[in-house]
């Protein structure tokens, strides 16, 4: 058996009639960037939220930018945010012309650690950006709390989490606001590049809108200098399709991390876990074991596709060496970075695919020494 890391082949076939036809659509149009299949995917996509405004874009990555931009983050001010992300969550602050400064994560969540957050906001803080990464939500409330009590800007980098919930509201819906990507692998995916911004407030919405197309306010009059962080008509037709399958997807992907949970129950890996707060959506499910690249390797030479994410925290990025930090600043972020290992998962995936994985977990993980973790090594548990 052959089972890949993701196979976005497998869902075009489950849903091409509808695709084909939709894409057809706009190329039969004459209309290829924004306009009405744009406004329409916009306005499925908040409702869909729950909220007042979806502001549709090029990228996850112009999404954060836009965002920060809109919120009015100056050259010089900080942005908090979690040292184990993806690359574009820093990308975005710089891009938007703050400082990213970093806080560690927590081990039960791999979000950032609430109880970490006040020692890392200086008079320079203006926002932060909360990521709920693997689509597992980040705990909201403190994060709500600490914005308000110090005004200032709560942003959700959602890219990994559509459909995901904290607390009954959807994840994105929750701060100033939400930025999605729809980059082809993520819980919503589009056949090309796109992105989104959420908000509930009209004043965001209409600062999103001018930045995102050169600050037009009308055609050729121009109010501020933006950005060509349009989105393409074509995505938003094939991004109108499978928003109407998202949910029955991400319930697939609930229901993949339950079997994995089943069937590696007692094999000598952490699984991720959905806190009480909770309604993860599983863009990626992530296990960590100390014997991490033998079990990678295992996995490979089973044709098990595998991913990390990531290998290197933020805050050792070579891109990143000028804002200063050093290894040693966020152990949790390093320590995890050394034992995550993220296992297929994708709603097209099977049951039989899915216990072929976790056979070659365990047969992986045959020869190693069964420690859960760290503890029974150095006495500080993950945990
Ligand atoms: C994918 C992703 C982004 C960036 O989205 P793009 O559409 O690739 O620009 C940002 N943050 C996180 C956590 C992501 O996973």
């Amino acid at each position: 058996m052959k089972v890949p890391f993701i196979n976005l082949a497998a869902q075009y076939d489950s849903i091409a009639a509808e695709l084909d036809e939709a894409v057809g659509g706009v190329l039969a149009s004459g209309m290829y960037v924004q306009g009405e299949e744009v406004e329409r995917f916009e306005d499925e996509f908040a409702d869909y939220m729950g909220v007042s405004h979806a502001v549709a874009c090029s990228s996850g990555t112009s999404a954060l930018k836009l965002a920060l931009l809109a919120a009015g983050i100056n050259r010089g001010d900080e942005v908090l945010t979690a040292a184990n992300s993806f690359i574009a969550t820093a990308g975005a602050i710089i891009h938007a012309g703050g400082v990213p400064v970093f806080a560690d994560v927590d081990p039960a969540t791999s979000n950032m650690d609430p109880s970490l957050i006040e020692k890392a906001l200086t008079e320079r803080t203006k926002a932060i950006i909360a990521v709920h990464l693997y689509g597992l939500p980040m705990d909201m409330d403190p994060l709500i709390e600490i914005a308000k009590d110090r005004g200032i800007a709560l942003i959700e980098d959602a890219a990994q989490a559509h459909g995901a919930e904290y607390k009954g509201s959807k994840v994105g819906s929750i701060g100033l606001a939400g930025c999605f990507s729809f980059y082809p692998t993520k819980n919503l995916g589009a056949c090309g590049e796109g992105g989104a911004v959420v908000t509930r407030s009209a004043e965001m919405a209409h600062r999103l809108r001018l930045l995102r197309d050169h600050g037009s306010e009308s055609k050729y009059i121009h109010s501020l200098l933006g950005y060509n962080d349009r989105m393409a008509a074509i995505q938003a037709a094939v991004l109108r399709v499978k928003l109407k399958h998202l949910d029955a997807w991400v319930e697939r992907r609930r229901g993949h991390a339950a079997l994995y949970g089943d069937l590696l129950a007692d094999a000598p890996v952490e699984l991720p876990r959905e806190m009480p707060y909770a309604r993860a959506a599983y863009h990626l499910y992530v296990i960590r074991s100390v014997v991490r690249d033998k079990l990678a390797e295992h996995l490979k030479s089973m044709q098990v596709g595998v991913g990390l994410h990531y290998p290197v925290p933020l805050h050792l990025q070579p891109a990143l060496a000028h804002l200063g930090y050093k290894k040693g600043d966020f152990p949790v972020s390093e320590r995890l970075a050394s034992e995550l290992l993220s296992l297929p998962m994708y709603p097209e995936l099977t049951r039989d695919e899915m216990k072929y994985v976790c056979k070659a977990v365990s047969e992986g993980l045959g020869g190693s020494d069964p420690v859960h973790g760290r503890e029974a090594e150095d006495g500080v548990g993950l945990r």
